[in-house]
């Protein structure tokens, strides 16, 4: 990869040492000015009137993203976001009292509270599958608990809250064996490594723009896999994702644009495809294998500092670095790395309280590195984060 050009090509390498890619990552300037640009054709020609103009574009959003994660375009639906994308799907299930739904310790605070919400109206079980001694989930606990009241398995690929990377694949297995619908959260993960729907076998994914995509915020998509698709009937429908055909009935879109709205941000959707089309071009194995490198290193040097504890759970870790100070809070860490123009995020329990909670950890600093940060600024971080902590 050539870094120093991927570089050129992100304004925001200039002015911050961005460790938040796990939150919101820099985008690409050719992701930026091709919304910039459509914006300028909306005001002067009209907005339906640009969106025809752009079609050619929109309609590469469905071949792109279906390339990113190997699938049909047909299987592709944009979505404001991940949680809107997860829960279009959620939703679209149906359910009987007594059903059981799996889930995993990692699992991200809104799908926790959807399936709360449904479990509620519903009268269904949600069942929390226990980790392995590495932190991830456990495949012979999954195993036991594949009863035949088992209907959903609904997991996170990467959770927000550190590096761990749940074994996927491994789980859509036992889903495929058992035949139970498989919904996986894949939002940290793509942009950040190879994700691939038919050797991962999920039936449904999630995915947002704006994080290890460099996409625009308030984008997302939705993977529904084909023979699926026919028996989702999602939650709205609108004059696009059906057809209005007798006064009295209508007919689903056979695709998964049953899942989206007829209006759409098509400035944003521009600039999502744009974002794909840029890590399709950079290599999805070259751009994770990066990315490790970055995160072994920062993991390494931060554990060198004394009185840092690195919290990352998994056998496998990604670019989401966790960690806490012994004499400092989290929240004086982003404060002073803030002063110096380093962002971080902190990851707290109303985020993931199965996880943390449980880990009884009130607060973590999330350090997420992106193929365009350096080794250099991996070590002026760690000098930052030493100064930090020896500030009395
Ligand atoms: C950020 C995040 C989400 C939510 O994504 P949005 O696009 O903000 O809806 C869902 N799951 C995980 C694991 C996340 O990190």
């Amino acid at each position: 990869m050539n870094i120093q050009q991927l570089r050129k090509d992100t304004p925001g390498c200039e002015h911050v040492l961005h460790f938040n890619n796990a939150g919101a990552a820099l985008p690409p300037q050719q992701v930026t000015s091709a919304i910039k640009n459509h914006l300028d054709l909306e005001s002067l020609q009209g907005g339906y009137e640009a969106a025809n103009m752009a079609s050619a574009t929109t309609d590469r959003f469905y071949q792109s993203a279906a390339t990113l994660i190997n699938c049909t375009p047909k299987e592709i639906a944009f979505i404001d976001n991940a949680t809107r994308a997860w829960d279009m799907a959620f939703y679209s299930l149906s359910f009987n009292k007594g059903d059981k739904i799996l889930t995993a310790h990692s699992e991200y605070a809104s799908n926790y509270l959807a399936l709360l919400h449904r479990a509620r109206q519903l009268g269904l079980t949600i069942e929390v599958v226990a980790n392995d001694a590495s932190g991830q989930i456990d495949l012979v606990d999954l195993t036991n608990k594949m009863t035949k009241e088992v209907k959903l398995i609904a997991i996170t690929h990467v959770p927000s809250q550190g590096g761990l990377v749940n074994p996927a694949q491994a789980v859509g297995e036992i889903a495929r064996q058992h035949g139970v619908t498989y919904l996986l959260d894949a939002t940290q993960s793509i942009g950040q490594m190879p994700v691939d729907v038919q050797a991962i076998g999920c039936d449904f994914l999630c995915a947002t723009g704006r994080k290890f995509l460099r996409g625009p915020r308030g984008t997302g998509f939705l993977y529904a896999r084909q023979s699926i698709i026919k028996d989702c009937n999602p939650p709205f429908i609108d004059l696009h994702s059906a057809t209005w055909v007798e006064d009295n009935s209508y007919v689903l879109q056979a695709s998964a644009q049953r899942f989206e709205t007829w209006e759409q941000n098509i400035a944003a959707k521009i600039g999502l495809t744009v974002a794909i089309e840029y890590a399709l071009t950079q290599g999805m194995t070259q751009i994770w294998a990066r990315i490790q490198k970055l995160a072994t290193s920062l993991r390494q040097q931060l554990a060198e500092i004394p009185g840092i504890t690195i919290r990352d759970l998994g056998q496998e870790q990604c670019g989401i670095v966790t960690f806490n100070a012994d004499n400092k809070s989290t929240a004086e860490i982003q404060q002073y790395l803030r002063t110096k123009h380093i962002n971080v995020s902190l990851s707290l329990p109303e985020y993931a309280r199965l996880d943390l909670v449980k880990r009884q950890i009130s607060s973590l600093v999330r350090a997420s590195v992106h193929y365009y940060n350096t080794e250099e600024e991996v070590e002026t971080f760690c000098q930052a984060i030493k100064t930090c902590i020896c500030e009395l």
